[in-house]
């Protein structure tokens, strides 16, 4: 422990002599306050308080101790303090006696610090708060707003404000200004409150706010219509900064999951899932782009696995719990942390689990780990980014795992791609035989009725300007999952070592597998999807033997079951 006497007081000699007494050596220094010190200000420590409110005594976080009053019984006070509530260790302690004058000093700056924090998240709510707190309540009560986006110009002054609602972007009007121009600088104060405030969740690591800095982090904020779970990302731009909010909904999650085929899933595709999941060992693959459910449907199949096996999830960040399940947020920002994909990918094993699930596959060493498993006994279940279920064994291939690999009976059990494509709203969609097309609509109107013009369900979404239907918006009212199951059997297995894809693709068709160009014409053949807007959402467009194997699955007269 150092102590350092400042001098020049008019008690120096009592500062002398406290020294002396205390065996603590004695610098002279000149009264230069120690900057960007964090108060101590909101200890349960009744002790400290009363330390600070009588001003003798003022201790900081970084186990800093200012006193005026060179008492011996004061000083261990302080150190108690300290030890007890911040866990400073003793050795890491400094103890300055100053004169008076340095000491007000010190109370000032440290009144000025708290007065500023306080101004932001204690003495009341500020405007920025208000603000910020408004605008995800309006999002909370409108149903499906999964996401709020700010685009905030400081050149201009002026901001954007959009809802995610069903997967569309739609502008917030400012009922203030009665436009859909916010004011930068009152966003900017109401996402630095956010940043700032210590709501930040304890599993991230604490963020300044900064435009200039891309920022992740993730928090609770209550509002009035309920708590929500919040991840915050933020990046700068070239004309400011733009900020993503995803929301998730307290508890929503275990009201709303409950099986597979209530996500959407066909029957037969959920047979397929179970048949994977309740397999002791394996890698499942759930794939899909972002904003397509995949984690959802992760924690999904993790809640029907018995609490009879170990279960690990490796995430960044968690988004929901699972009962009986230990959940590991991964850390991969920290050099060397033993939260990192890596680490926690190689000491899994370690951990006697049964499950192991990690959020994502995303390099080649968490790959090779995850093949390890596998191969060891252990059910793997984890996501990739591809644009199909058979391209997972390509992307597969990309992370290292050879094809001849694939071939191997114990590796992999099935790839699920999914994705969600918006529904018709009921309300105010238009038969197919009614619809009129204008412009660039003529041409494209031209081939849906080549490939569905027979089928009387086929429904066209109302996308017109005008469109007054209460319900929805722009002719959208939600919606619904499309997506492929490839169990991965001994044909699988064979076309996957010989780098077959394609060819793999042509022979499940050819048994009336369930693509996810077959699930949206199921879809379409029911008027849930409008076949005039489908095709871009797909990554190829629906030919006459997807509608037709559709239409064989729709009466009950599908070929081979054994395959879809
Ligand atoms: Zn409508």
């Amino acid at each position: 422990m150092v102590t350092t006497l400042m001098t020049h007081s008019a008690t120096e000699s009592a500062l002398v002599a406290f020294a002396k007494r205390g065996g603590y050596p004695l610098i002279e220094i000149e009264a230069d306050l120690p900057e960007d010190q964090e108060w101590v200000f909101e200890s349960n420590s009744q002790l400290m308080l009363d330390n600070i409110a009588d001003q003798k005594i003022i201790i900081s976080k970084a186990g800093n101790i200012f006193t005026n009053t060179p008492s011996l019984q004061h000083i261990q006070r302080a150190k108690n303090a300290l030890n007890n509530t911040l866990r400073v260790h003793e050795n890491n302690m400094t103890v300055y006696v100053c004169r008076t004058s340095v000491m007000e000093l010190i109370r000032q700056q440290h009144t000025k610090k708290m007065a500023e924090r306080k101004g932001l998240i204690h003495s009341g709510r500020t405007e920025a708060q208000i603000l910020m707190e408004t605008i995800v309540n309006s999002a909370l009560v409108e149903e499906n707003v999964s996401d709020i986006h700010f685009f905030v110009n400081e050149n201009t002054g002026k901001t954007y404000v959009q809802f995610r609602k069903d997967g569309i972007l739609t502008f917030r009007r400012n009922s203030e200004n009665k436009s859909n121009i916010w004011n930068s600088a009152e966003v900017m104060s109401a996402c630095s409150s956010m940043i700032n405030t210590d709501a930040v969740d304890e599993g991230s690591s604490r963020k300044t706010f900064n435009t200039n800095e891309a920022i992740d982090a993730s928090f609770t904020l209550s509002v009035a219509c309920g708590v929500v779970k919040i991840r915050y990302a933020q990046v700068p731009s070239s004309y400011g900064f733009k900020v993503a909010l995803r929301l998730h909904r307290d508890g929503s999650a275990d009201k709303e999951i409950k099986d597979i085929g209530s996500m959407g899933y066909l029957p037969v595709q959920c047979e397929k899932i179970d048949e994977a999941t309740e397999s002791a060992a394996g890698i499942v693959i759930i794939s899909g782009p972002t904003g397509s459910g995949k984690t959802t449907m992760l924690y999904c199949v993790l809640r029907h696995i018995p609490d009879t096996k170990a279960i690990y999830t490796f995430e960044d960040p968690i988004e929901m719990n699972i009962p009986g399940a230990t959940q590991v947020r991964v850390d991969n920002e920290t050099m060397n942390s033993s939260l990192s994909w890596a680490a926690l990918s190689k000491n899994a094993l370690r951990l006697d689990p049964d499950v192991i699930m990690f959020g994502e596959l995303r390099d080649q060493e968490v790959a090779h780990e995850a093949v390890n498993m596998a191969m060891t006994g252990h059910l793997v279940l984890t996501t990739l980014h591809t644009n199909g279920a058979l391209t997972c064994a390509t992307r597969l291939n990309d992370l290292g795992i050879s094809y001849d690999r694939m071939g191997d009976p114990n590796l992999l059990k099935a790839f699920i791609y999914q994705r969600l494509l918006p529904t018709t709203c009921p309300e105010c969609s238009i038969a197919l035989d009614d619809y009129k097309a204008s412009g660039k609509n003529i041409k494209r109107l031209a081939q849906v009725n080549t490939l569905f013009g027979k089928h009387q369900k086929v429904r066209i979404s109302n996308t017109e300007k005008n469109n007054p239907c209460s319900v929805c918006t722009g002719g959208v009212n939600g919606r619904t999952l499309v997506a492929e199951v490839a169990e991965i059997d001994h044909a699988a297995r064979k076309f996957m070592s010989e780098n077959k894809i394609i060819e793999w693709e042509t022979r499940l068709l050819e048994n009336d597998w369930i693509s996810i160009n077959v699930h949206a014409a199921v879809h379409i053949l029911q008027g849930r999807i409008c076949p005039m807007r489908v095709n871009g959402s797909l990554s190829e467009p629906i030919t006459a033997q997807h509608i037709a194997i559709a239409c064989r699955y729709l009466s009950g007269t599908t070929k081979n079951k054994g395959l879809v």
